[in-house]
């Protein structure tokens, strides 16, 4: 057996955990050196398994931060999307996008047009979620607030910078845009993001009205067009054209035919309502 590590020893070591940023290994290496020495590891087992510990702890806390940053909505995962509520959506087609790979490289987009209540926000989010879990960097906002904070910048001359920042997502979520308006002074911070992310950077923007209808988003129609323009060229546009899910999970109880395994959101007031006449 060799000698238990002097008190010295295993403060220098402490010292240089700190200095390589190990973390992890500075909190268990001494757990593991003892068992290591009571049960007699070979050198290589014992570095192998510091190692993956580091490796496993640091994974966690890189996607704890970037889960943070993401400020997705809770609780919206591709699982819990219901795919036969969205006939237009394949869930290969879900699928294939949260894999990232391709399309977040080469900096497309993916646009969610349709009616409020339909799951474009559940579905961007879900997305957000699987690229995050991927290794991928996301920034999930209503377009109001970003559009807010980047007025900001520019008042203090930091758009650019402030655009720039936004690189470091691999996916920046655009939430309703069609709801920012023109009163809600100048909109062009939002054409500037546009631009400056275009064949670069993803964008992933959720609007209830698709792009035809979007004249009141930007300040003149050129704008709008180019606007327009930029989002498509490389993109995956959904149309989402469903009812509300909540009412037509709520009508569709009554209605003949629903398999009994069909996923339903839980016991809301709104649609309690329509179990009573479930037998047709
Ligand atoms: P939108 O952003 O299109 O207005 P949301 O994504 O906010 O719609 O959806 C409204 C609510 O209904 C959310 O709680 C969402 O999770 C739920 N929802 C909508 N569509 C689906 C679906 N296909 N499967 C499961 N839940 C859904
Ligand atoms: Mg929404």
């Amino acid at each position: 057996m060799s000698k238990p590590t002097s008190k010295a020893d295993a403060g220098r070591l402490m010292l240089m955990l700190n200095a390589l940023r190990l973390p992890a290994t500075k909190a268990i290496w001494q757990t593991f050196a003892e068992r290591a020495d009571t049960e007699g590891w070979p050198a290589a087992r014992f570095l192998s398994a510091l190692i993956e510990n580091e490796i496993a702890e640091r994974e966690q806390r890189r996607l704890a931060r970037h889960l943070n940053e993401a400020h997705l909505l809770a609780g919206k995962t591709i699982a819990n999307f219901d795919f036969a509520a969205v006939p237009m959506v394949s869930k290969a087609q879900i699928n294939a996008l949260a894999e990232g790979d391709a399309w977040i490289d080469n900096g497309d987009n993916v646009l969610l047009f349709g009616p409020p209540g339909g799951g474009k926000s559940h579905l961007a989010s879900a997305l957000g979620l699987a690229l995050v879990e991927r290794g991928w960097r996301v920034l999930m906002t209503r377009t109001t607030d970003l559009v807010q904070r980047l007025q900001t910048a520019r008042r203090d001359l930091g758009l650019e910078a402030a655009i720039a920042k936004l690189d470091k997502y691999h996916l920046v979520i655009l939430d309703d845009l069609a709801y920012v308006s023109r009163d809600q002074a100048e909109t062009s911070v939002l054409f500037e993001l546009i631009s400056a992310r275009y064949e670069r950077r993803s964008l992933l923007v959720t609007a209830n009205k698709s792009i035809g209808d979007w004249s009141e988003v930007f300040p003149d129609p050129a704008m709008t067009v180019a606007a327009a323009d930029r989002l498509v060229h490389h993109s995956t546009i959904f149309e989402m054209n469903v009812e509300s899910y909540r009412r037509r999970a709520a009508s569709t109880r009554k209605g003949p035919g629903r398999p009994a395994t069909r996923a339903t959101p839980k016991n809301t007031p709104d649609n309690q309502a329509g179990t009573q006449s479930d037998a047709v």
